[in-house]
């Protein structure tokens, strides 16, 4: 079921001086976000992504298209009606956001004073909050003495308060270093299955992507290029922009040069193994080829885990007479593709 609905959704900035040109950040994008979903919005710098979740939150009003959170078309909304809408939405940030001169307990608070919700029930909800993301002992603490992580969970708990249906988190690892990563989009995960927020998550990092969205659209200068199931997108990108951030996850075959480097220092010939998770894996491809006797081993690649499921590219160097490399490769089994690489 839908729970934001984008149509036709257009955003153009009116030129910043005289002379200058207008900025089409946002071009008839049209996409749809599931409830209870984690959905990827992945692009580079300068694609349109910071405005597209402006649009959503209904900070900054289309200039084309139509938008509709639960059911609401924003567009035609009424200030009034739309800042009820705004606090359904709560958003988390790469920098954090956070207020200085308040307590931890203080700006997980602040969304609860905005929206007037009475002092015993606040401390009530942050307590719960700030025991959910795991900060309990953190509530008379400031944020500076706080962890980058720390200071996420903060945001994410503050974000959490008022009870939005949804979540848009806009580059919210891009500051952590990769374990803190992990530990901000665990958290995240379980904001999904434990409250059963929908989320959409903004990023530059396919990894971001491979590790939380169950689906993902490829942005780049302000249009989607691809949307799908983001293993789908994994193992067959469409594009060449989701093939370069694909790349940045799963080490594809070499190219150009790097090939050509391969090949020098490779006797045999060279073959690309693919395979996704229906019971195949490297140890039976490999199994194979040993029992068939051919001389073989692995030049590059290896096997990720995109969204719990595996995927296996691998290219292969291969010794042998072509009969006996046909038939070694013939018995990988099912659900492994297997490819020669071009001379
Ligand atoms: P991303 O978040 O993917 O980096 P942005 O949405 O920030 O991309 O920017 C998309 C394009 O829109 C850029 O060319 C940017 O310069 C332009 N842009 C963004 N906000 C404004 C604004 N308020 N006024 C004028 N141009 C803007």
């Amino acid at each position: 079921m839908a729970h934001i609905t984008l149509s036709h959704v257009s955003k153009t900035y009116p030129p910043q001086r005289r002379g200058g040109s207008a900025v089409t950040a946002v071009d008839d994008v049209s996409l749809t976000v599931d409830r209870g979903e984690v959905f990827g919005i992945i692009g580079y710098s300068g694609a349109g992504k910071s405005t597209l979740v402006r649009l959503i939150n209904g900070l900054e009003p289309v200039t084309g298209g139509s938008i509709e959170v639960d059911g609401t078309d924003l567009v035609t909304l009424p200030e009034r009606r739309l800042r009820a809408v705004r606090q359904g939405i709560g958003m988390i940030f790469q920098r954090f956001n956070l207020l200085r001169s308040r307590t931890i307990a203080g700006n997980v608070a602040y969304p609860l004073e905005v929206a007037g919700v009475p002092r015993a029930e606040r401390r009530a909800r942050v307590a719960e909050m700030l025991d959910f993301v795991g900060l309990a002992d953190k509530a008379d603490a400031y944020p500076e003495q706080l962890s980058g992580g720390q200071q996420q969970r903060v945001g994410i708990a503050r974000a959490l308060a008022a009870r939005p249906g949804i979540l848009l988190a806009d580059e919210a690892t891009s500051a952590l270093d990769p374990e803190t990563t992990d530990e901000v989009l665990d958290l995240l995960a379980r904001v999904n299955q434990e409250l059963g927020l929908t989320i959409v998550v903004i990023t530059h990092e396919m990894d971001v992507i491979a590790r939380i969205a169950t689906r993902v659209a490829v942005m780049e200068k302000g249009r989607v290029v691809e949307t799908g199931d983001t293993y789908d997108v994994f193992t067959n990108p469409q594009t060449d922009t989701s093939r370069r951030f694909v790349r940045t996850v799963v080490r594809a075959l070499p190219e150009g040069d790097a090939l050509a480097t391969l090949r020098e220092k490779t006797d045999g010939r060279l073959f690309t193994i693919s395979f996704s998770d229906e019971g195949a894996s490297e140890a039976r491809v490999f199994g194979a080829l040993a029992r068939a006797g051919v001389d073989f081993h692995l030049v590059h690649g290896g096997v990720d885990d995109i969204q719990g499921r595996v995927y296996g590219l691998l290219t292969i160097a291969v010794r042998g007479s072509d009969e006996a490399v046909a038939s070694a490769l013939a018995g990988v089994g099912p659900g492994v593709t297997v490819q020669e690489v071009a001379a």
